[in-house]
């Protein structure tokens, strides 16, 4: 029978998934997959971009272990995808390669004063929050007021951590570090900009009515931006989603504010003009805008300032450069057709292929990278005459590799330590788990 041996770089939830997809699949191949993560732990933004405070959708990291778990799959932790391994070795050792490498920067909003202290991506912040091990322990939070520019589900995490009382996290897995760091934050007010009406918002209705229910804080909505438009209206009757979120902001307009000691203001058809700020961010300039008529929106030429210490761009992802793989600079992608790589003159890379976000662009939920990893394998199974021809296709040859270069390597098992280590951490506090986020105590606690 013939032997597939397959790298996967990237141990998120596409990589996984096509992982899973593949052993499910094969009849024809016997196939052997190992799969580089450059962390010591996997699930990619599951772990690390989910909000803490959404243990639901966490809860997917249960079906990925379970793949994981099989037995068929090699985790390779801790190796970094171009410093580690480069694609000469995985010619060597492996038949193919599927990049499945994600996403974990801000994109750029090219507005003056951006660069300012105090201005801050939202990519990373959330890492900050979730413990991404590559990112600073300590997060600035000395801001009593804080704009966040965006209308998508990440601009809300975002607006709703920085609101969220501490205390309300704690059943998290939220690290100490972070618990310690929001716990004294000073901030009252919370504004989120959205250049278009509230009825062209990115964010889900579920995402949205979390916010009215966050314990001592108050939601704001003004009413100039509800007075809708025709295509509002339409959009109202024929889109379940925003007939829902028309419902939530009714409720948020006509109820009287609390007396919260925080409040979470939205703002609709406010597009972001410029940070103000000599040395440091202490204001947000915005242009009122107004629907165009064709589903977009216009400035009015009127602009508007609002006096805030901390300014957080969630403007969206972008993915980075692969050492020796083709890259979209525009869009921040691998580029491909299909999950087929295709090099600047549209020709198929031989053996390579993209799948989850650095293979379609940093947009779509987890489930969406179940069905790009279905049509990437698709691919992969049908391309067999242009795989590579590996001169060291035997497991333990990539394993004496890594062991020659000094690479500390983690794996399956190590990973189970670490978890363990961190629901015993957890369950010192009565808490499901507490995660380590330094890299050297992750890799401690993978090696038992
Ligand atoms: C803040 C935020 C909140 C979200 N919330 C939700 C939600 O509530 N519900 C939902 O369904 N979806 C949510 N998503 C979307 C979801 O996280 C993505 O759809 C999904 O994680 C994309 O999967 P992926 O495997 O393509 O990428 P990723 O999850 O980014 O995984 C990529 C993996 O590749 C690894 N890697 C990168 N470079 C290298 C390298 N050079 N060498 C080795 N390894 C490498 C990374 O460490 C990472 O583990 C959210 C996303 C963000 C950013």
């Amino acid at each position: 029978m013939t032997k597939l041996r397959l790298a996967i770089v990237g141990a998120g939830p596409a990589g996984i998934y096509a992982a899973d997809i593949l052993l499910k699949a094969e009849k024809q191949f016997d196939v052997s997959i190992d799969l580089f993560e450059q962390l010591p732990a996997p699930y990619g933004l599951v772990r690390y971009g989910v909000a803490p405070d959404h243990p639901r959708i966490k809860g997917i990291i249960t079906a990925l272990r379970d793949v994981l778990d099989t037995g068929n799959i090699r985790l390779f932790g801790n190796v970094y995808y171009g410093r580690d391994v480069m694609l000469d070795d995985l010619k060597e050792h492996y038949n193919a390669v599927i990049f499945s490498t994600g996403a974990i920067k801000d994109a750029p909003l090219d507005i003056p004063g951006i660069e300012l202290p105090g201005s801050y991506g939202a990519a990373d912040f959330v890492s900050w929050y979730d413990g991404h091990p590559d990112f600073p322990r300590e997060w600035p939070l000395d801001a009593t007021s804080a704009a966040v520019i965006g209308n998508g589900n990440v601009a809300l995490d975002v607006a709703r951590i920085l609101s969220k009382h501490a205390d309300d996290l704690l059943p998290t897995d939220i690290p100490s570090n972070v618990y310690e760091g929001l716990r004294q934050s000073p901030i009252t007010d919370v504004h989120v900009f959205g250049r278009r009406g509230p009825m062209q918002v990115k964010f889900t209705p579920l995402e949205l009515r979390e916010l009215g229910e966050l314990d001592d804080v108050d939601m704001v909505v003004y009413e100039e931006d509800f007075d809708y438009d025709d295509a509002s209206r339409a959009a109202i009757e024929s889109n379940k989603q925003i007939m829902v979120i028309d419902r939530i902001f009714r409720k948020w307009r006509t109820e009287p504010r609390s007396g919260a000691s925080r409040r979470l203001h939205l703002h609709f058809f406010a597009g972001p003009v410029r940070v103000l700020g000599e040395d440091r961010a202490d204001g947000f300039r915005y242009e009122r805008t107004e629907p165009d008529g064709a589903g977009g929106v216009r400035g009015t030429g009127e602009f508007r300032e609002v006096s805030v210490q901390a300014v957080y761009r969630a403007v969206g992802y972008f993915g980075s450069a692969l050492d020796g793989i083709p890259f979209d600079k525009r869009r921040g992608v691998i580029p491909n057709r299909e999950g087929q790589v295709i090099d600047d003159r549209d020709e198929p890379v031989n053996g390579v292929y993209a799948t989850g976000w650095i293979k379609r662009g940093p947009v779509g939920l987890i489930g969406h990278t179940k069905s790009d990893a279905m049509e990437t394998v698709r691919h992969l199974m049908n391309d067999q005459a242009n795989w590579w021809s590996p001169a060291h296709p035997e497991e333990d040859a990539i394993v004496i590799l890594l062991k020659e270069r000094g690479v500390d390597f983690t794996n399956l098992q190590g990973w189970q330590n670490l978890d363990e280590h961190e629901r015993a951490l957890g369950a010192a506090q009565e808490r499901e788990r507490i995660k380590v986020v330094p890299r050297d105590e992750m890799i401690a606690a993978s090696r038992g």
